[in-house]
């Protein structure tokens, strides 16, 4: 984004090509946003976030794409789509994180936040060698990437003693399927 300055200040000129590019992307226009707040106020991650998803979408408006782009919200936004069911201008804002995920991930720079997109890497990788997740695998693959060997080890311990994580492995029939499906999609 362009910025002029005056004598007494500094004139923001907004940069439209970053959101003209978002919208070839996911179909989006942001420009429809007038800022009512309604995705930042229902969202359940808003706490965790660094920009406030009504915050990002002008960040998009203004060009500001490496703020955006380099932004952690991106990463720990959960998809679960109630910005995108309360926008008033049926922005879906939702989708606008998942494009700005692949921005982020194809430019290979630093990303807002190593953990989250690790995980989705190693969850997919998982699915991607059985066709269904292998939690005990995934999760030792993840700990020794991140370094993090015994965090979350007590909430791990308790999930296994529900059931909920097996120990041993199972897989779909048509795990060359599953790999075609990913095979198709790298990359998009
Ligand atoms: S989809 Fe993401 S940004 Fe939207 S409400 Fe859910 S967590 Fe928040
Ligand atoms: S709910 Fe829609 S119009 Fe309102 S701030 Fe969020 S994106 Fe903009």
């Amino acid at each position: 984004m362009a910025q002029k300055k005056s004598q007494h200040e500094h004139v923001v000129v907004p940069d439209n090509a970053f959101a003209h590019r978002v919208r070839k992307k996911t179909g989006e226009n942001v420009f429809q946003c007038y800022q009512c707040l309604k995705c930042s106020t229902g969202c359940p991650m808003a706490h965790a976030m660094d920009i406030l998803p009504h915050q990002l979408i002008k960040e998009v408006q203004l060009g500001l794409r490496e703020e955006v782009i380099s932004s952690r919200t991106i990463w720990v936004c959960a998809s679960c789509l109630t910005c995108s069911v309360r926008c008033p201008n049926k922005i879906d804002i939702a989708r606008v994180m998942d494009g700005l995920r692949q921005m982020a991930h194809a430019r290979k720079g630093r990303l807002g936040d190593e953990l989250v997109p690790l995980f989705h890497e190693t969850f997919l990788r998982s699915i991607r060698g059985r066709g269904r997740v292998y939690e005990i695998g995934m999760l030792m693959n993840y700990k020794f990437k991140t370094k993090q060997l015994f965090r979350d080890i007590g909430l791990g311990w308790r999930m296994f003693r529900k059931g909920k994580i097996r120990l041993l492995p199972s897989r779909v029939k048509k795990t060359k399927e599953i790999k075609d499906l990913f095979n198709k999609f790298r990359g998009v």
